[in-house]
């Protein structure tokens, strides 16, 4: 993978003291939460957090090595105490997570895949200077913090919980370099049904000025200031009537990249399954590597190549691309519908969801993410 080599990460066993919440939230108002969350609203009452702190007389270590992982925690969900000097608030170094809990028909909640975030959140870790998490670690923090807040997991249609694991450098320190103490947090927020039960193509708007990523830089991990980096262009797309911006590779003419939060397929009319290959540009969906899966579970050529916007406009014009989607862990997939370039405009073809290739996909994703599915490459994982 892109970023610096790779470190062995140690299996460490933490024992994880528990804080009950002393108030949580009454049953009552809880119900009347999960009857209605939205996205990103409302939060359990429990929290993760375990802390990194760089063993002494280690300067010439590697920054994400030679430091230990210690007071694992479920505790209270609530403010944190940072000082103001806290170096996350000056120079950014944190990264984040994002996968969801599901609750299966007998009762049972399951969260899909939540080694690749794992893995991610540790390339991420590695570019931001920020030291790595053991796999077991990071999966032991969604257990916990799922058995503390089990009655937060929804069983709606389309619901769940919403899973935030994220690494903040809480030093007080001014200065410009790796920060020798570590938060780690795991927060859970109950999502609703993305599309409130209908699936409606996105519009997106070409970033044509504002780039989220450069070749070096940090687009392939979950960073906050690729996002901050993305808001600019995100008010550029509304002000234009769109839902999402598409960012393309400044570097390389018209090379489409990804949406804000979504990474983008195309079904081609010879049966292949093409989407962006990863330049270190690109955030490497979970869900991409997924619907790559799927596709060559049905026989499709999965590709992965250089898309420019040209290709894209004569495909949906002669009729060589069938079909344009976006995906990642909040929508699963969406259909893109007009693609707004300047005065220009243009749209991808209406899917039919009886013939549709990503809506097949999307159908068996949903399927084994909610328990209904024939689980064989092992994806779910029980919390
Ligand atoms: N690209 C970007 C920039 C994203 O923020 C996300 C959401 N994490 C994705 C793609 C899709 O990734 P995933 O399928 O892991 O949610």
């Amino acid at each position: 993978m892109d970023g610096p080599d790779q470190k062995e990460v140690v299996a460490v066993s933490l024992e994880f003291v528990q804080q009950p919440h002393p108030s949580p939230t009454p049953a009552e108002r809880r119900r009347e939460i999960l009857a209605d969350p939205g996205f990103g609203n409302h939060f359990t009452d429990h929290m993760v957090a375990i802390d990194w702190t760089r063993a002494t007389g280690d300067g010439a270590a590697a920054p994400h090595s030679g430091g230990t992982w210690h007071d694992a925690r479920v505790e209270p969900y609530g403010p944190l105490n940072l000082a103001p000097a806290a170096a996350v608030f000056h120079y950014a170094q944190e990264v984040f997570e994002g996968l969801k809990a599901y609750r299966h028909d007998d009762g049972s909640v399951w969260t899909f895949r939540p080694q690749a975030n794992a893995a991610r959140l540790n390339r991420s870790a590695r570019r931001l200077a920020l030291p790595e998490l053991p796999e077991d670690l990071f999966l032991e923090s969604l257990t916990r913090l799922v058995s503390a807040d089990e009655a937060w997991v929804p069983d709606g249609d389309g619901q769940s919980l919403y899973l935030r694991p994220f690494m903040i450098a809480t030093e007080e320190f001014l200065g410009v370099r790796p920060a020798h103490e570590i938060g780690y947090k795991v927060i859970a927020s109950p999502a609703g049904n993305y599309f409130g039960g209908e699936l409606k193509p996105v519009s997106i708007w070409v970033s044509r000025e504002l780039a989220r990523a450069g070749h070096g830089g940090t687009g392939a991990a979950k960073f906050g200031g690729n996002y901050a980096a993305s808001l600019a262009a995100q008010l550029e797309a509304s002000a234009h009537g769109c839902d999402q911006v598409l960012f393309l590779d400044p570097t390389r003419e018209n090379a489409v990249e990804e949406l804000g939060g979504m990474n983008v397929f195309f079904v081609l009319e010879d049966g292949s399954l093409v989407t962006p290959e990863l330049t270190g540009t690109i955030l490497e969906g979970v869900t991409r590597s997924s619907v790559m899966q799927l596709g060559r579970d049905r026989g499709l050529d999965v590709v992965e190549r250089t898309v420019t916007l040209d290709e894209w406009r004569e495909g949906v014009s002669s009729g060589r691309i069938s079909e344009v989607f976006a995906c990642g862990t909040a929508a699963v997939i969406t259909p893109i519908g007009t693609l707004v370039d300047g005065e220009d405009s243009f749209a991808s073809p209406a899917m039919d969801p009886a013939t549709s290739v990503a809506m097949d996909i999307r159908r068996e994703l949903l399927a084994l993410q909610t328990g209904h599915g024939d689980d064989r490459h092992g994806w779910l994982y029980r919390l």
